[in-house]
């Protein structure tokens, strides 16, 4: 199977307690059981009370407070610990009840228990123990001794292997699944980045690494919303590159790129983080200005318009490439083409005027819904 132990899991001091837990459960169940024999037995109290009662509940609490200790501690070894102790109380209970067969599958306890740690070498730790508990027993008890024969040992060691082959098993099925998982859950986080990747990607304008057209209404649609809800400021303004043309007819498409991205940068660097740019297509952008007044949004788009202006172009022989925007105020309840057109208005108006320049709401009252 080439696997023997799953990475250490940040359960694993709880499961720890569980089992010291079922240990104590035990001790407390092997009192009750033998008190409620008590009535029963034919035997004098003393002696009973003696053999059955005092005896085992001393040997089994003695052997869970070691686990209690060592899980007290937290050594490196409290897997062991734990291991061993199951052992010892799987070993006493076969001890004190040795004229009590079925009491002889106590020695399955502790290779079951070991099997939680999903590790190979526990469970096999946990086989040799038992067999040695077991053996040790049919040696020295004198009733153990006396119902286990060699053919009966055999058996019993037989069974006890073929239960740890059983144990690894489960084991080994449990690590597979958990593999599965931990496959699944990387495979899945790899989709969700690429899915994140290209979902930029889609709403990424690939000249110039803006938004896109696709994105800018989304993001409008969802800034509309919020502007209604919050009554807050919004101001759309829509550039256009003056005489783009004339770039492109003069250097080619590679120099008018060129300028295209610069200016694109220019427009986003001269922003703020709350505000958006987008390309609308073409030589054309978007802004959306959040939470400022009509006032700070010219001045915003005035500055932007100067900067543009003041690029420089080492690719071209012109002196300078201009811009022109018309900008617009979101109105309460103003329809979303409402509120563009008003602004692409004011840019053609801007057009008209000569260019390299910045218009207010020219003509948008009439565009009010
Ligand atoms: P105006 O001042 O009136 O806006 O004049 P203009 O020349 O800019 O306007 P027009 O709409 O006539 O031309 C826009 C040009 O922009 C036409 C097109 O070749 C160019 N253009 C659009 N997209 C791109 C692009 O991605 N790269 C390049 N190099 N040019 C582009
Ligand atoms: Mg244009
Ligand atoms: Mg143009």
């Amino acid at each position: 199977m080439g696997i023997t132990r799953l990475p250490a899991h940040l359960n694993h001091i709880a499961w720890n307690r569980k089992i010291i837990n079922v240990f104590w459960v035990i001790v407390f169940v092997s009192v009750c059981v033998e008190v409620i024999n008590s009535f029963f037995t034919e035997r004098p109290l003393k002696e009973f009370y003696l053999e059955y009662v005092l005896l085992p509940t001393l040997l089994l609490s003695l052997a869970a407070f070691i686990a209690e200790w060592g899980y007290r501690k937290q050594g490196k070894y409290i897997d062991y610990i734990i291991i061993g102790v199951a052992n010892l109380i799987s070993g006493i209970l076969v001890g004190v009840h040795s004229e009590m067969y079925v009491m002889y599958a106590c020695l399955f306890f502790p290779m079951l228990i070991s099997t939680i740690y999903f590790d190979k070498k526990k469970i096999w730790i946990s086989f040799g123990l038992s067999l040695m508990i077991y053996l040790g027993l049919s040696a020295f008890h004198p009733i153990v001794k006396e119902l286990n024969d060699v053919m009966a040992q055999l058996s019993m060691a037989c069974i006890l292997l073929t239960s740890t082959t059983i144990c690894i098993g489960i084991m080994s099925r449990g690590y597979e699944i958990g593999q599965h998982l931990i496959k699944a859950q990387a495979e899945h986080q790899e989709l969700m980045v690429k899915s994140t990747i290209m979902e930029k990607q889609v709403k990424t304008d690939a000249l110039t690494g803006l938004y896109n057209h696709m994105a800018f209404y989304e993001y409008m649609d969802v800034l509309l919303f919020q502007a209604d809800t919050y009554h807050y400021p919004l101001h759309l303004a829509v550039i256009d590159i003056d005489n783009f043309k004339k770039v492109n007819d003069t250097y080619g498409h590679g120099i008018g790129d060129i300028v295209l991205k610069r200016i694109a940068s220019a427009i986003k660097e001269n922003v703020t983080t709350d505000d958006f740019v987008a390309r609308y297509g073409g030589e054309e952008f978007v802004v959306i200005l959040n939470d400022v007044d009509e006032d700070k949004a010219f001045k915003i788009l005035e500055n932007i318009k100067a900067v543009v202006q003041g690029l420089e172009h080492p690719e071209i022989l012109e002196d300078s490439v201009t811009i022109s925007a018309g900008l617009q105020t979101y109105r309460t309840g103003m329809h979303k083409q409402a509120f563009f057109e008003g602004a692409d208005n004011s840019l053609y108006v801007a057009k008209r005027q000569g260019k390299n320049r910045v218009i207010i709401q020219e003509c948008s009252e009439a565009l009010q819904i």
